[in-house]
């Protein structure tokens, strides 16, 4: 599968706000990324927030065929005005195979509180409702928005 980086559809996650980022086809940007990125995007992906399961694996398409890595979470950054939307497989590919993020990614990728905070939450609910989730996730319903719903439910339980 191709989705094209920036375009509002990815795998898992299609709509409005989404923005996809390292879901490679058979061309992609090359380049060499800092290692202050790599270390954040290591970070974020190592306790990526999963509010929805992909229903299958990534392997990756750039791999020698009889070991090809893989992957089946996710990675959500929120930012301003987009949810970017990655695969965990993104490390791989940039470790791996020279892949190079765009840079309003990596912009997103700087200003993104950690996975799972209070703010992370926050900027997450505003897609609560934009996100359309394809039929190959589970479940099967906007759980992006039951997620926030949770989570506002539990910080507004009395102690
Ligand atoms: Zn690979």
């Amino acid at each position: 599968m191709d989705y094209p980086d920036l375009g509002n559809e990815s795998q898992v996650t299609s709509g409005k706000g989404i923005r996809a980022v390292g879901w490679l086809g058979y061309s992609y940007k090359k380049g060499r990324l800092g290692k202050k990125y790599v270390a954040l995007l290591k970070g974020q992906v190592a306790d990526a927030y999963q509010p929805f399961l992909y229903r299958g694996v990534h392997y990756c398409g750039h791999c020698n065929p009889e070991s090809p890595a893989r992957g089946s979470l996710n990675l959500l950054i929120p930012h301003k005005r987009w949810l970017y939307v990655a695969p965990e497989m993104i490390v791989h590919y940039v470790e791996a195979h020279g892949y190079l993020p765009p840079r309003e990614f990596l912009d997103a990728l700087v200003a993104c509180p950690p996975q799972r905070s209070d703010g992370y939450f926050k900027l997450i609910d505003r897609f609560a409702k934009a996100a359309v989730l394809s039929e190959s996730i589970w479940p099967p319903s906007n759980i992006l928005e039951t997620a926030a719903l949770t989570y506002y439910n539990q910080r507004a339980k009395p102690h």
